[in-house]
Parts: structure tokens; C-alpha cells; sequence
């Protein structure tokens, strides 16, 4: 029986203000930057703060008026996919909040207050892009959909059920899996979405809707990249929680998270003209030997070592060149943190 892992307490002025330890260890409670454990956290940080965006700075009207273009295939994907989206923004906002109760290094505190804000203004943007596109009954059937929807109940099924196991009973291990989870949901579970988006809008088709995406799959990208990072760092402290059974547990849910995925883009997607839903298995397959790579771990699909959709980057790409500045209503002058912020993860 493992034993419980004890909340961080908010403040303790006796211990040092550079953490001892990134679980169970000693922290003031008082942040310094300039003084982490973890140097790269800061940088992730500034990542996080310059990809900053509301939903109101995209304008919907195109898309209030290419909305009737959508083939009765593509409307109902659109409907789908964003009450899919949905139900993976609203709890991942609780999760990272839930995490970051137990890691006992502020730095982790600060990103993950980042982390949540994101996810909720993610969530609004669903909320926002519905508002002008459909009526308020229409709306509400959108988001029961997404709650009574066997196949979606059954992908989130696993993520769900390990998240409350945690929040009720968190051990040491159960934190691991739920990084490992979030690592499949942010990094696996979003893609075929996205990419039914992307589609679209190589098709001239609700381009708003696809730059709102972008932009959410922009801070993915680094929810990804961080929590990656700070699972390499619990695993590299603690080398004991580093066993086989952790691997096979990783290979096998990010298995599993691969199959789900499948099933629900071949029920969502099929018959929606520019995708090819084999390549759409293999670019989920090339998603998750990406998130295995970025935990220093064996890809685990062979034919699956590059992007079966080069198509999708290019779109990303773009939008990031065309987002205004909404603060001062031009060219965007937010920090680049890289060349191209991350996008070769795509
Ligand atoms: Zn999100
Ligand atoms: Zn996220």
C-alpha cells in the first residue's frame, strides 16, 4: 500500500525558497525566478505568457456566412468535434490545478496557474465560436451530445476515471499516470480534431473557427512540451518510481489512446472530402511515437515515423504569421520564443 502524498502546504517561510525537491520536497512557498531548480521552467513560462490570446480578437462573421457551404458530413463533424473539444478543455483546467497541489516547487505552481487559465479561455472559445453560429437550443444540443456520446464517454473513460483516483487517493504513483494521461490527452487525443479543422480551412471553409484552433493548438503544444518536462523531472529525482512496470503502463495506454482515436475519427470523419482516414491513422500513430520521443522513450509504430499529413504544419504556420495584435491592432509583436514556436512538433 502506498501511502498518500500530502498537499503542499501555501506557505512556509522555514524552508529555502529554491525548492529541495520537485515532489515531497521543501519550499518556501516564496517564488524567485532568478533562483529555480529548473531553469527551463522559466523559459516555458515566457512561452506560455507570449502565445497569450482571446477568443474575441477572431472575428466570426466569414464563418457565420461559410457555415452553410459545410456539407451535412462536415456540420456534423463541426458539432462533434467541438463538444469533443470540450470535454477535454473543462477538466484539464481542474487537473493541472489538481497537480500542481502536490509538486513542491513554485516555479510548477506558477505554470500551472498559466496552464489553467489557458484551458479556460480554450473552453470559452468553444462557447464563443458556438454563440455565432448557432442558436442557444442548438448549442446546448451540441455540448449533451458531447456528454451522451458513447464513443466519446468511452475514449475519455480511462483519462477520467485515473484524474478522480488521483484527486481522492493521490499517491506518488497515480501522479505519474495522470501526467501520463494529460500527456495523451494534449498531445493524442486533441489531433484528429484539429486536423478536421485544418481541412476545412484548405478548403476555404470556416477559417475563423481554424485560426481559434491554431491558437489552442499552439498552447498544446507547450502543455505538452512542459508536462513531458516535468515528468522527466519526478522520474530523475525519484529513480525508484522509474521501474519496467511504468513503461509497459505508458506503452500501453498510449496504445490504447491510439485506438480510441481511431474509432472516433473513422466515426466522425468519415465522409469528409480531403481526409483520407488511413492517413488520419497513421498521422495518431506518428502523434504518439512524437510524445513517447519527448519522454525520452521508443517510438512504438513503426510505420508511423512521419507525418502522414504535411499539410497540416503549413496551415498552422500561416496562422501564426497572419495573428494581429489585438492590444494594438497590428501585426502581432508578442515575443517569439523560437524559430517557429514549436510547430515542427505538428
Ligand atoms: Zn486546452
Ligand atoms: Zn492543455
Amino acid at each position: 500500500m502506498t501511502k498518500l502524498m500530502q498537499k503542499v502546504a501555501i506557505m512556509e517561510p522555514a524552508n529555502p525558497v529554491k525548492s529541495t525537491g520537485i515532489i515531497n520536497g521543501k519550499s518556501s512557498g516564496i517564488l524567485n525566478w532568478n533562483d529555480i531548480a529548473y531553469p527551463s521552467f522559466y523559459r516555458t513560462y515566457r512561452e506560455l505568457l507570449s502565445n497569450f490570446w482571446i477568443p474575441q480578437e477572431v472575428n466570426m462573421s466569414p464563418d457565420a456566412k461559410s457555415i452553410v457551404e459545410l456539407s451535412p458530413e462536415e456540420l456534423r463533424a463541426y458539432k462533434l468535434t467541438i463538444g469533443l473539444l470540450a470535454t477535454l478543455d473543462t477538466p484539464q483546467a481542474r487537473l493541472i490545478h489538481g497537480v500542481s497541489e502536490y509538486v513542491s516547487d513554485d516555479s510548477v505552481h506558477a505554470i500551472a496557474a498559466i496552464i489553467a487559465q489557458q484551458e479556460v479561455v480554450h473552453n470559452e472559445s468553444y462557447s464563443y465560436a458556438l454563440s455565432t453560429l448557432f442558436s442557444f437550443e442548438e448549442q446546448k444540443e451540441i455540448f449533451d451530445e458531447a456528454r451522451r456520446n458513447p464513443t466519446i464517454i468511452a475514449r475519455n473513460e480511462r483519462v477520467m476515471r485515473a484524474y478522480d483516483d488521483f484527486i481522492q487517493d493521490p499517491t506518488e504513483e497515480k501522479l505519474i499516470h495522470v501526467i501520463v494521461y494529460s500527456l495523451i490527452l494534449e498531445g493524442i487525443f486533441f489531433y484528429s480534431g484539429f486536423a478536421f479543422f485544418y481541412n476545412l480551412a484548405r478548403q476555404q471553409k470556416m477559417n475563423a473557427t481554424a485560426q481559434i484552433i491554431s491558437f489552442i493548438n499552439r498552447d498544446e503544444l507547450v502543455h505538452g512540451k512542459f508536462m513531458s518536462e516535468l515528468l522527466r523531472a519526478v522520474l530523475g529525482e525519484n529513480p525508484h518510481l522509474n521501474t519496467a512496470e511504468l513503461h509497459e503502463f505508458i506503452e500501453n495506454e498510449f496504445r490504447e489512446a491510439v485506438e480510441s482515436e481511431i474509432t472516433w475519427s473513422d466515426e466522425v470523419l468519415d465522409g469528409i472530402v480531403g481526409i483520407d482516414l488511413g492517413e488520419m491513422h497513421t498521422y495518431i500513430k506518428y502523434r504518439a511515437n512524437k510524445m513517447l520521443k519527448m519522454l525520452g522513450m521508443d517510438p512504438i509504430y513503426e510505420d508511423a515515423h512521419d507525418n502522414a499529413m504535411p499539410w497540416i504544419k503549413a496551415f498552422v504556420d500561416n496562422f501564426d504569421e497572419t495573428k494581429t495584435d489585438f492590444f494594438e491592432a497590428r501585426n502581432r509583436s508578442y515575443e517569439k520564443v523560437d524559430a517557429d514556436n514549436g510547430f515542427d512538433e505538428l
